[in-house]
């Protein structure tokens, strides 16, 4: 079963980036190409007969498997980036972290007004990365009509968070 498989390969890495924090260490996915097409297979599998019209992915671990979904989707993919990063103009959405804040941005011309946006990311902690990747993208008019992630993690009970903007929220491991 793919989510045993994934379970087997993610690695935590204790105390990382600050102690106490246990990291889930996707790399080596990314080592196995076959373990990488599985997972896209199980994504579109999952988002079948869903009319999607780009995938957002959002910096940077969001890029590796969103970039991946909207090619074998066929469909564009949207670079959401950290702040300074992306070279035309850009709207932009700040939002708070543990100790701070921090902001993303977008092209003002990623994607048209009304277009159904999924929006992927390696993996869903407290959900505020993606919440303020719906609110950046909203801005421009998407219909967020989704999440995928790889890994979720269900004790922070963020999915009530994302709710608000689309209850299908996909993910790979729990
Ligand atoms: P959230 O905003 O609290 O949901 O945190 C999710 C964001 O932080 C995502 O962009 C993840 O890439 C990153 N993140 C948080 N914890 C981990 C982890 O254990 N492994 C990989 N990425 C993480």
């Amino acid at each position: 079963m793919l989510e045993e498989h994934l379970k087997s390969v993610i690695r935590d890495i204790p105390d990382f980036p600050q102690p106490g924090i246990v990291f889930k260490d996707i790399t080596p996915i990314l080592k196995d190409q076959q373990l990488c097409s599985e997972i896209i297979d199980q994504l579109v599998e999952c988002l079948q007969g869903v009319d999607i019209d780009a995938i957002a992915g959002v910096e940077s671990r969001g890029f590796l498997f969103g970039m991946l979904l909207a090619n074998r989707l066929d469909i564009p993919f949207i670079p959401v980036r950290k702040q300074g990063k992306l070279p035309f103009k850009t709207v932009s959405e700040s939002y708070k972290l543990e100790y701070g804040q921090a902001t993303i941005e977008v092209h003002e011309d990623a994607f048209a007004p009304g277009s159904k946006v999924l929006i992927h990311d390696d993996l869903l902690a407290t959900g505020g990365t993606v919440v303020a990747a719906s609110k950046l993208l909203e801005k421009l008019g998407a219909d967020i009509i989704g999440y995928t992630f790889i890994i979720s993690l269900d004790f922070l009970q963020a999915q009530g968070r994302l709710t608000r903007f689309s209850d299908r929220i996909i993910s790979l491991v729990r």
